[in-house]
Formats: structure tokens, C-alpha cells, sequence
């Protein structure tokens, strides 16, 4: 018998079930590019419902309980003495998402001598330790393209939110007023704008095919070039570095992982050589960028906006800056768990589960971490460390 640690977000404030607008989600067989969608054994969830939080379970406890195995599913993740923690050392499997993450720190790994499975349900795997897990043999997977183009059309719908000042006109709608003026003074056409992606895998490549209607500019920086053929198709620009890019672009967005590479890699210096006024768009992960130097960039005007739903740590502080800083569009966490996204990325979390407990092999394109290795996703987009320092802060949010 496996004791599965299963960490979702809160239900609704409302209760659970939430009364849904839609009857269905449309059916996704394969993505862009030819790989599957998940294809587990059977499906105990109707596509469409809310999985991702407690009530929710990822649709797996018949699933687990049918075959003997215990699920412990919680919210309660962060500081010592937490569900999680009290749980930690009995689990063989650890289930999170990175939109409410169990911070899997190499203190944490410690603490659980049986785990021998990390399952992201989503994409970003950098909540784990990965170092840690490379050293304990821990097996890392997560549900690779799952959400992906889910986050390619937030990361467009931001853009155009921050261009064309979309969310403060429709505060000033909220407000009963009128002052078209106000709404307009900071509003401008994407067309004609240079738009550039930082990293151009599925996320990437995804936002630069759909903006390209939009007779944009567009350019990307990648560790690897794409396709000469995909290059031309797209008419995207590469630049060597992110320095090189962000010179040239009134429009920034990021989708890269989170990963020794990438930490702090929008500082002060970066953003101070983007273009004055440049937008920057950024679902990829919160740690990416420093957050006191976006917040000054927006004070000062070296930015005109940031939007993004991707903080550090997760829940975000009640006084963490990015809540109350000038011309921002954040969100919490949620592009990459829309309800149609939850139903690709639970199927996914079934499908590893399933292999796992009947000894199969786990699609190679779902691993980060096998073997004691970088493996898979990860050894293509990852590179080996640890991004975790600092997550102990969640525990503030409750706590205030
Ligand atoms: P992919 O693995 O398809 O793409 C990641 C790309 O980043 C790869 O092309 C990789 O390069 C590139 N990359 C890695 N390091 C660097 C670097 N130092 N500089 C430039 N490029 C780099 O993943 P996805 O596109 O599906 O997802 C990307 C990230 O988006 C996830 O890791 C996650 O953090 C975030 N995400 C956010 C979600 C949300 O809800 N907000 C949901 C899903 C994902 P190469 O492989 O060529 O080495």
C-alpha cells in the first residue's frame, strides 16, 4: 500500500461543487507538434469539473482506494506542523501544483525517507529541490504540455490588457464614471509593436504563433535556436541573449522555467536596458524577476506595465509589493489551471500514477528528474540546482 500526499488549493468560497456556466470542455487529442494528450486507464472525473482544489481530489480517490492505496489530500502545506509536514514522512508519492505548491526544500526531502515520486500536476517543477531529488534518486514528473497553450493565451490576453489599458478603463466603468480621457492617455495599438519572447519551447513558440496576426515584430531568445523552417514560418527574430532582446522590444514575455539560470534574471540591470515604457508579461514564475526592482521600474516609469499571474513565494505575502504596485495586471496563479486545463493535466497525474504503481515506464516526455539525473523535459529545460530558497515565507499568508 502507497500513501499518496495529494496538495490542492482551497475550494470555493462558495462551496463545492461551484455552479458551472458551461456543460463541457472541448475535447484536445493531440497538441501542436503531434504528442498525446494523457491517456490514462479510465477517467473517474466528467472533463469540465473542478479537480484542482481539495473537494476536487484530481478525480483520483476511487482510482487509489479501489487498489489499496491511501490519498491524503490538503491544502494545509506550508510551516511546520502543517498536514503536509505531519504527512511527509510516511508518503511514498507527493502530488502538487505549482499554482498552491508543497515546496519540496532539500529540508523537507529529509523529512521523507519512503517518496520516491514527485508528481507536478501542471507544468514548473521548481517548487521540488531538484538537486535534492537528483541525490535521493526521487523520481520528478510532470505533466508536460498540459497546459501550455492554456498559459499562450493568458500571456496574450495580457499583453493586450496592459497595451491597450484595458483593465483601468473598466475600473472606471465599475466606478459609474466616464472619463474616456483617463481611460485613453495610457493606450496604445499592439500593431507595429516588437514583441519578444524569452525562451521559445511550447509555451513560447505558442504566443509567437498567435500574435503573429497581429503585424507585430517578433523576436525570441531560446538556449536552443529553433528550426530554420519554423524561424521563416513565423518570421521571429532570434537574439543570442536576453540582453540583445530586450533592447528591441516594447513588448517583453517570459517563458522560461524557473532554474539556476533564469532566477533573478530580470533585474535591475535587465530591466534598465529594456526600452523606456516597455511592457513585460511574465506567467512563467515569480522568481524569475526581482521584485523590488519591477516595482521601482513601474514607479519610475522604465516600465508602463507588468502583468503576470506567477509570484514568489505562493500564496504571495498580503504585503508582498506586486499587490499594490502602479499599472500592473497581476492575477493569482491561475492561467495554467483553467477547467480545461485541469482535465488534461489530471488525466496526466492518473496516467504517471498508473505506471508508477504497476512498475511501467513513465513517458519519457513527462520526467525532470529519473534516475538521479536530469531526465527527459528536464534534461532538455532544466538545469540542475535548486530554486526553492526562501519558500519557507508562504507560511506569512495564513499566518496573517
Ligand atoms: P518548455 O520546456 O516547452 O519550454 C521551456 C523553454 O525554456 C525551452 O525552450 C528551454 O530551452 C527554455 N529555456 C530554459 N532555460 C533558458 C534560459 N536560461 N534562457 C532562455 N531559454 C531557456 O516548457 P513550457 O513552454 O511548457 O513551460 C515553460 C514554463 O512556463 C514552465 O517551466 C513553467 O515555469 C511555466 N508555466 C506556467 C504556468 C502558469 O500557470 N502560469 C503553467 C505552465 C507552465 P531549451 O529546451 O531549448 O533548452
Amino acid at each position: 500500500m502507497a500513501n499518496v500526499l495529494c496538495v490542492l488549493y482551497d475550494d470555493p468560497a462558495e462551496g463545492y461543487p461551484p455552479p458551472y456556466p458551461r456543460d463541457d470542455v472541448p475535447q484536445i487529442d493531440r497538441y501542436p507538434g503531434g504528442q498525446t494528450t494523457p491517456s490514462p486507464e479510465r477517467l473517474d472525473f466528467r472533463p469540465g469539473e473542478l479537480l484542482g482544489c481539495v473537494s476536487g481530489e484530481l478525480g483520483l480517490r476511487s482510482f487509489l482506494e479501489q487498489r489499496g492505496h491511501r490519498l491524503i489530500v490538503t491544502s494545509d502545506k506550508d510551516g511546520p506542523g502543517s498536514q503536509f509536514e505531519r504527512e511527509l514522512p510516511e508518503a511514498e508519492v507527493v502530488i502538487s501544483q505549482p499554482f498552491w505548491p508543497a515546496y519540496l526544500t532539500a529540508e523537507r526531502i529529509a523529512q521523507a525517507p519512503k517518496l520516491k515520486l514527485a508528481i507536478t500536476a501542471g507544468i514548473g517543477s521548481d517548487h521540488v529541490d531538484l538537486q535534492a531529488a537528483i541525490e535521493r534518486g526521487i523520481t520528478v514528473a510532470e505533466v508536460t504540455y498540459s497546459n501550455s497553450i492554456s498559459v499562450s493565451e493568458h500571456v496574450v490576453m495580457m499583453i493586450l490588457a496592459l497595451v491597450r489599458n484595458y483593465l483601468p478603463s473598466h475600473q472606471v466603468v465599475r466606478e459609474g464614471g466616464w472619463n474616456i480621457a483617463d481611460c485613453v492617455s495610457r493606450s496604445y495599438d499592439l500593431e507595429g509593436m516588437q514583441v519578444g519572447t524569452v525562451a521559445a519551447g511550447r509555451i513560447g513558440s505558442a504566443v509567437l504563433r498567435r500574435l503573429k496576426p497581429f503585424e507585430v515584430g517578433l523576436h525570441y531568445t531560446d538556449r536552443h535556436r529553433l528550426p530554420e523552417a519554423e524561424e521563416r514560418e513565423l518570421g521571429v527574430t532570434f537574439h543570442p541573449t536576453a540582453e540583445e532582446l530586450v533592447e528591441v522590444c516594447d513588448v517583453v514575455t517570459i517563458n522560461a522555467p524557473l532554474h539556476p539560470e533564469t532566477e533573478h534574471l530580470f533585474d535591475e540591470r535587465l530591466i534598465g536596458r529594456m526600452k523606456r515604457g516597455a511592457y513585460l508579461v511574465n506567467t512563467a514564475r515569480g522568481k524569475i524577476c526581482d521584485r523590488d526592482a519591477v516595482a521601482r521600474a513601474l514607479e519610475s516609469g522604465q516600465l508602463a506595465g507588468y502583468a503576470g499571474d506567477v509570484w514568489f513565494p505562493q500564496p504571495a505575502p498580503r504585503d508582498h509589493p506586486w499587490r499594490t504596485m502602479p499599472h500592473h495586471g497581476m492575477t493569482p496563479h491561475v492561467s495554467g489551471t483553467s477547467l480545461s486545463a485541469q482535465a488534461r493535466y489530471a488525466a496526466g497525474t492518473r496516467e504517471i500514477l498508473e505506471c508508477f504503481l504497476d512498475g511501467r515506464p513513465i513517458r519519457e516526455e513527462y520526467l525532470i528528474v529519473d534516475g538521479g539525473r536530469l531526465a527527459g523535459a528536464g534534461a532538455h529545460a532544466y538545469s540542475p540546482g535548486d530554486a526553492t530558497g526562501g519558500s519557507a515565507e508562504a507560511a506569512r499568508f495564513s499566518a496573517s
